[in-house]
């Protein structure tokens, strides 16, 4: 920027804005065309503004929510357009409706990540999927306390232990709760598609799915970046089937040790790569001296034989960029709280998912607008 100095747009300006951008106003328009019956309530276009404010805020509950938004003008003349700020009934009370219209809230995500699609052309072209943790709000824990006795109720029945993998600030080890799975853009680093399930669910049981949810978008992956825990066979054939090609690590199986997964060799040593055919989804190898006769072969491409070699530069450039989902992992628990949980059961913990993402969502296409 030169020498002019803009002020930070305010949060409070911010929603405003959300709140007024099509993609957003639809969804009010389609929940206000919901309610038929007689009690008139707070606006809904106030109730989608709590929503979207809770996660902009990165407030964990709505009873922190609501004292907000009471002391802070800016922010309720923002969202209210009575300037009366909803109760905290009422933000349950909207959730329970969002759960029930829950199509309405899936719509609008759509048109919030087709119109980032207009304003990012190359986005969805590379996606990275991964799985994280997402603690229970309640303890899983089988004994009330060391030694005591058993626990006869456990307060979300829909949580399960888990496995996490260890990042920087902690060691890795069992969590009891949930795992949101997602596929996020690896250049943009928006999230395209996401899902949360049990934590004891495995994470390469959703991989598939995720690259079908991408692709109703409206996007076309052309390779779909995981980690070592999802080269297995299925994931492999399958992101085949949909022409995506899979950049995983070798996972070491007894194939891969008995030598399967190396390039063919000849009296001449070993053979190079030389170019892939997408439309054949073979690879092209060829001997080293020429000697050979036939000079080249081609190998079908599997799991073993990936159509991107994970020899080659290019393989692991597209790896490198899987920190993607990690890092939008982070902004999502840290910045935009997605944690902690206070909510219990699978279907309210997905719904505070889909706002949360959906707010960063129309976050980012504000500001996608605003460039231009
Ligand atoms: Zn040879």
């Amino acid at each position: 920027m030169a020498d002019q100095k803009v002020a930070p747009r305010s949060a409070a300006f911010e929603l405003a804005r959300l709140l007024a951008s099509p993609e957003v106003a639809r969804l009010i328009a389609e929940l206000e065309a919901t309610r038929w019956t007689g009690r008139p309530g707070y606006p809904l276009r106030s109730m989608v503004g709590m929503a979207l404010a809770k996660s902009v805020y990165a407030v964990p509950t709505w009873t922190r929510t609501v004292a907000l938004v009471r002391e802070h003008d800016a922010l309720r003349h923002a969202i209210t357009e009575d300037g009366e700020c909803p109760s905290v009934y009422a933000c349950y009370r909207f959730t329970t409706k969002l759960r029930t219209f829950e199509h309405m809230l899936a719509a609008c995500i759509d048109r919030v990540t087709a119109a980032l699609h207009v304003a990012h052309p190359g986005m969805g072209e590379n996606v990275a999927i991964d799985g994280s943790d997402l603690p229970a709000y309640a303890n899983g824990q089988r004994y009330v306390s060391k030694g005591g006795a058993e626990r006869d109720h456990y307060s979300d029945p829909d949580a399960s232990w888990g496995h996490r993998s260890a990042v920087s600030t902690r060691k890795g080890g069992g969590f009891y709760g949930y795992k949101v799975h997602a596929a996020v853009c690896a250049i943009t680093g928006l999230p395209l598609a996401w899902t949360v399930e049990t934590a004891s669910a495995a994470e390469t049981n959703f991989a598939l799915d995720l690259i079908d949810s991408v692709r109703e978008r409206g996007f076309s992956p052309r390779t779909a970046i995981m980690d070592k825990g999802y080269d297995n066979g299925p994931i492999h054939n399958g992101c085949m089937d949909r022409d995506i090609c899979p950049v995983t690590p070798l996972r070491q199986t007894g194939r891969v040790k008995a030598g399967d997964a190396n390039a063919p060799t000849c009296e001449h040593g070993e053979w190079t790569f030389a170019g892939t055919d997408y439309k054949r989804k073979a690879t092209k190898w060829r001997c080293p001296t020429g000697e050979c006769e036939p000079k080249s072969t081609w190998v079908k491409a599997d799991r073993l034989h990936p159509l991107i070699p994970r020899h080659t530069k290019r393989s692991r450039k597209l790896y490198s960029s899987r920190g993607a989902v990690e890092r939008e992992f982070g902004r999502l628990k840290h910045e935009w709280a997605l944690l902690p949980l206070r909510v219990r059961g699978i279907e309210r913990v997905r719904l505070h998912a889909d706002l949360t993402i959906l707010a960063k969502l129309a976050c980012a296409l504000a500001k996608a607008r605003a460039a231009t």
